[in-house]
């Protein structure tokens, strides 16, 4: 896609989510985080469920680790890869407390030294938490970004570096809720839903599946 019809892409897609925003639940930075490691191959509809009973009685690090492990597990056991998840979030929290005084860094490379955040997990956090203009490139991003020859790459990593040459500054804060909801209700794997598509006259793809 040219520089100018990325443009019109964004600009469309604003206008069919004209209020673009993560649809995780969270309180604070903190719970975000968590919400956040319980989401990898979740649906943010199961996270919230799960996540709605323990933010009641959950919203910091200290009362995190005064939960405990097991009583962790028993708020989650209804996600995907519940043990994991709980190992790496009471992990985070006792790195958090102990090395940054239970506040996180506002920095890409400096949270992935934290137990269980990768560079993905960084970006949302940091473009969710403070606005920063990251664009975490999840399955729906991969997908669309070569999809739609946006900014087409073998791997995360050079669709999230071609990214940022390719989405406008004034699009960059909210791409990644942009794509993501474009990706989750219209521009799905299977059977994306072209005959509703506003972007439909700028798509390489849709020629090909129709
Ligand atoms: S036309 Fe179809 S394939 Fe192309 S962007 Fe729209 S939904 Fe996706």
């Amino acid at each position: 896609m040219k520089k100018a019809e990325i443009k019109i892409f964004f600009e469309r897609l604003l206008k069919e989510f004209p209020n673009p925003k993560c649809e995780l639940e969270f309180i604070n930075p903190y719970t975000l985080m968590v919400s956040i490691i319980l989401s990898a191959q979740a649906t943010d509809k199961g996270v919230n469920k799960a996540t709605a009973a323990l933010y009641k009685q959950v919203q910091t690090p200290e009362q995190m680790l005064a939960l405990g492990e097991d009583g962790l597990r028993e708020y989650v056991k209804s996600l995907n890869y519940y043990n994991n998840k709980t190992r790496s979030i009471i992990r985070m929290t006792e790195v958090l407390l102990k090395d940054y005084k239970g506040q996180f860094p506002k920095d890409l490379e400096e949270l992935q030294k934290l137990p269980g955040v990768g560079r993905k997990t960084a970006n949302v956090f940091l473009n969710v938490a403070y606005g920063y203009p990251l664009i975490a490139v999840d399955t729906h991003v991969f997908r669309l970004a070569n999809r739609l020859k946006i900014a087409p790459g073998q791997t995360p990593l050079e669709v999230e570096e071609k990214l940022k040459k390719v989405v406008p500054e004034e699009f960059k804060p909210i791409a990644q809720h942009l794509l993501v909801l474009f990706g989750r209700y219209i521009c799905k794997a299977t059977h994306p839903k072209c005959n509703v598509c506003p972007v439909r006259d700028l798509c390489p793809y849709s020629e090909k599946i129709l």
